[in-house]
């Protein structure tokens, strides 16, 4: 044998496993077809948002957060609909997720030197009912570091268990097929890849220069998801979201290539859900891309104006951060605007500088290098967009910016290949939305949950702009920002049991085979249903991840 256990996949969910695995003192091979510089997976590039539930750090702002209402909100995200088949794991695994979430999570992430910002935002705010989608209270909570900082100290441990003879790398290694022989996983097979030195993140060459066996008692998938495989993107595209968008930004690096979905089924793995994705509605052109079709996803506040293709305003809950999937059913399935691919941000200068959050570690450098002077500085008392969201006003393929609406809207018409706004209809609904701006008690529903946010002193002070008219020169110059559908996350997969164990066609566990993190639906196959209430895919993939590494131990000792 060559190990205890194989890991293939050397993201989030793998080293996690693989630390459970050598701090029990199991011999552990470590497979990635990518190079050591892309050791941590997506969640290097990770923005760090980690669900969490009455925290100590929602209690000091005020929040009123329970187990509870959190398992009131994941189960109206969820929407799990097939309890008796697809979701019959997924369900349990939510659930244990909420608890951990509610308890052991904080406690454990500072185990391992992971700590939190003292602000607590939202993501997805929801579909503005009680029992629907969305967090009823912020629980977005950002680590220090970002993801880069979530996911060090288990590439540290990984690097010291290779250095103690527990661990053994095998980049550049692509699996191709599970082994599994008398019902159970004894390894895997593939193809050794030629050596390429590409920065973290670029895509690197699929030369192949040879072939591998490696043979173990238990075998770990770990491989992340789709999302950079528009192909398997489009083939299991819902017909509840209309047709997919002829183009797409990605949200990934490219090895996030869904590969492994299928040779898991092909050696007899349950593969679930595979309708269900996460994708995202406010994606923009990376204007200096690491990956192909590098997309960036905007955590937008609640103020911008967004504009159909054609220049209507959206209709609820498709607002700024509300509720990326209703808004993406939305523009998918509208007939005379599914044709088109992108949507619009209008917003003034003092939307953008307070509003806009860029998801991911690279365009947050202040908290990825835990600079806390920094952050006070850019995000509370500077002046000023952030860093980051200057260079896409400056540099983005998608930003454009005028004194003047009328202005506005041409240079807008100028990003597509025909002139599709009406600047009269388009002012003409800014005017209305201007018109409600003074009263808290506006009849406007975007402008209820402008007002509605501020009264939390997280969003006040950090992320939701002072009302005020779109068209106050004051507030300008204006800015429109063309919206394109970002893809990044996969919410089904391989099937597995609460010790992380992949079932097979049967229903049962098939022997010595685990999955966890994104191609396990973050657990279960699915642990989010329908609906991410976010931040919880990386503390899916440390759930799950560590279920896979303790199961797998044991079930090796
Ligand atoms: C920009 C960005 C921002 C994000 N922000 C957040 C956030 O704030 N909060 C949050 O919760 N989540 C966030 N996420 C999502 C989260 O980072 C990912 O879902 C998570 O990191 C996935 O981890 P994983 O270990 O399952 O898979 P991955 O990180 O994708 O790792 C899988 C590994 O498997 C390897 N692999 C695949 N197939 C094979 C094969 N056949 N043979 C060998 N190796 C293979 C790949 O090369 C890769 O290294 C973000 C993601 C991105 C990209």
């Amino acid at each position: 044998m060559d190990a205890d256990v194989i890991v293939v996949g050397a993201g989030l969910a793998g080293l996690v496993a693989a630390h459970e695995l050598t701090s029990r003192g199991r011999r552990v091979a470590l497979v990635d077809q990518e190079n050591a510089a892309n050791l941590g997976g997506q969640a290097f590039w990770s923005f760090g948002g980690l669900f969490l539930v009455d925290s100590p750090e929602q209690r000091r702002l005020g929040i009123k957060d329970s187990l509870d209402l959190a398992w009131n909100d994941w189960q109206g995200s969820a929407q799990f609909d097939r309890k008796d088949d697809e979701d019959s794991w997924a369900v349990r695994w939510a659930r244990a997720y909420v608890e951990f979430a509610a308890g052991e999570k904080r406690p454990w992430l500072q185990s391992h030197g992971i700590s939190l910002l003292p602000t607590v935002g939202w993501a997805e705010r929801g579909d503005l009912r009680a029992d629907g989608h969305g967090n009823s209270v912020p629980r977005f909570h950002v680590a220090w570091g970002t993801g880069t900082g979530v996911v060090e100290p288990f590439a540290r441990y990984a690097k010291q268990a290779a250095r103690d003879g527990l661990l053994t790398f095998h980049h550049r290694h692509q699996v191709d097929e599970l082994v599994i022989e008398d019902g159970a996983a004894r390894g895997v097979r593939g193809t050794v890849l030629a050596p390429d030195d590409s920065p973290r993140g670029v895509a690197s060459n699929r030369e192949r220069i040879g072939d591998f066996e490696l043979t173990a008692q238990a075998v770990v998938v770990t491989t992340g998801g789709i999302g950079a495989n528009h192909d398997i993107v489009r083939r299991y595209w819902p017909e509840r979201l209309g047709t997919p968008p002829a183009e797409m930004v990605t949200g990934v690096p490219a090895y996030v290539d869904g590969r492994m979905l299928d040779i898991s089924a092909e050696a007899g793995v349950r593969l679930v859900n595979r309708d269900r994705m996460w994708h995202y509605t406010e994606g923009i052109q990376n204007w200096n891309p690491v990956w192909p079709g590098h997309g960036i996803r905007i955590l937008p506040g609640p103020s911008s104006i967004w504009l159909d293709a054609l220049g209507r305003r959206l209709p609820d809950p498709c607002l700024p951060g509300y509720d990326t999937l209703s808004t993406l059913r939305h523009l998918r399935t509208t007939e005379d605007i599914a044709g088109h691919d992108h949507s619009w941000f209008v917003l003034t200068r003092k939307i953008v500088e307070k509003e806009f959050a860029l998801s991911g570690s690279e365009q947050n450098p202040d908290i990825t290098a835990r600079d806390r002077k920094a952050v006070l500085r850019d995000r509370l008392l500077g002046k000023g967009a952030p860093g980051p969201v200057q260079a896409f006003l400056d540099n983005g393929a998608d930003f454009v910016t005028a004194n003047s609406l009328d202005q506005l809207v041409e240079k807008m018409n100028g990003l597509t290949d025909k002139a599709l706004l009406d600047a009269a209809e388009v002012r003409r609904q800014i005017v209305a939305r201007d018109l409600q701006i003074n009263n808290s008690y506006s009849k406007d529903s975007q402008v209820q949950g402008i007002h509605n946010a501020r009264r939390y002193i997280g969003d006040r002070l950090g992320r939701v702009a002072t009302p005020h008219r779109i068209l106050d020169p004051a507030a300008g110059p204006l800015i429109g920002v063309k919206l394109h559908v970002l893809t990044r996350k996969t919410l089904g997969g391989i099937q597995t049991d609460l010790d992380s164990r992949a079932l097979g066609a049967d229903g049962q566990p098939i022997g010595g085979l685990y999955a966890a993190g994104e191609v396990a639906g973050f657990g279960g196959g699915g642990v989010h249903g329908y609906n991410a209430l976010e931040g919880t895919f990386l503390g899916g993939c440390l759930f799950s991840g560590r279920a896979a590494g303790r199961a797998a131990a044991e079930q090796t000792a």
